[in-house]
């Protein structure tokens, strides 16, 4: 690990979509990381990962905001949770599965110290749910990263009736000293962005289904039309069809059935492993 380190010692759980880009902006910010992930087969696949978004990444990026392959060496991987215990902070990236979350809180109870903040980075599940499973619930906020991590300026921080100002003004202090600016929102599933987020890609899918456009087509009507860097179908991929439809299911049963009901093409998607970038296969081909 790298002695250069100018911050406390971050852990980050889950090295899925989210997990690996937040844990390689970490260490490019010269933040020593643990992260964790119950698959030894993910971890792997997470480097090399990393040293491909490093390349994307310097790519795309200005001269200043370039980064080196070198700043991977500050991620200790591991599959062991009790690895956590020296961290301050905990940024939680595991899959949408409220079960797979609260299994994991309760875990995080026995190992964690008093004083660490956890982030939960979740798309659509209430903080407030997961918070509970602590003995000491103001620890846990909602931290919201949007995807691409490495680009976008914004962290959505959710706090619940349990935190006061003193663990959210950590959290955002330390969001700023990575270069993410916050704003603070209500708990409420799906919180602000997703919530209209999903409801969109969700429309978006269910036109395709109907085949009124073709996928490149209804993106463009975003990107040209509205001025959005991405249209709603190119998000679906880049996020995840999976975590997509997890999230509509959170949604559909904590907010509205009927508003939320997942549309059919994105559920046969899933079934046919056509889960987007992290697949190769979405709605478009990668
Ligand atoms: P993902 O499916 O790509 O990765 C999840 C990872 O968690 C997997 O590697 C899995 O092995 C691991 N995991 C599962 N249970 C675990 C446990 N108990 N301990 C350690 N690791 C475990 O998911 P993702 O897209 O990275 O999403 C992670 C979280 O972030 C979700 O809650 C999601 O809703 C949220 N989120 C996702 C995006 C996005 O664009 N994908 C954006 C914002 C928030």
């Amino acid at each position: 690990m790298s002695t250069e380190n100018k911050h406390p010692l971050v852990a980050v759980v889950g090295a899925g979509t989210m997990g690996l880009q937040i844990s390689l902006l970490l260490a490019a910010k010269k933040i020593n990381v643990v992260l964790v992930d119950v698959s030894r087969q993910k971890l792997d696949q997470a480097l090399l990962r990393m040293r491909n978004d490093v390349r994307l990444i310097n790519m795309m990026a200005t001269e200043n905001d370039r980064i080196t392959d070198a700043c991977i060496e500050n991620i200790a991987l591991t599959t062991d949770i009790n690895d956590v215990t020296a961290c301050s902070i905990l940024i939680e990236n595991i899959s949408e599965d409220v079960s797979l979350k609260k299994k994991l809180y309760a875990r995080l109870a026995e190992v964690i110290q008093p004083h660490t903040i956890i982030a939960v980075n979740t798309s659509c599940i209430p903080v407030n749910s997961i918070a509970e499973m602590l003995p000491d619930p103001s620890r846990v906020i909602g931290c919201h990263f949007m995807n691409p991590v490495y680009f976008k300026k914004l962290v959505e921080v959710v706090r619940t009736p349990f935190n006061t100002m003193t663990e959210l003004t950590t959290l955002t202090d330390f969001l700023k000293s990575i270069g993410k600016s916050s704003v603070i929102v209500q708990d409420s599933p799906g919180f602000v962005a997703n919530r209209i987020s999903h409801l969109m890609m969700n429309e978006a899918a269910a036109i395709i289904q109907e085949k009124l456009c073709s996928p490149k087509e209804l993106d463009l009507i975003f990107k040209l039309g509205y001025g959005h860097a991405m249209g709603p179908l190119e998000t679906a991929d880049l996020i995840g069809i999976d975590t997509v439809v997890n999230s509509l299911r959170v949604l559909e049963d904590n907010l509205d059935r009927k508003k939320f009901l997942c549309c059919s093409l994105l559920t046969d998607m899933v079934e046919q492993g056509k889960l987007g970038r992290k697949s190769g296969e979405g709605f478009y081909s990668y």
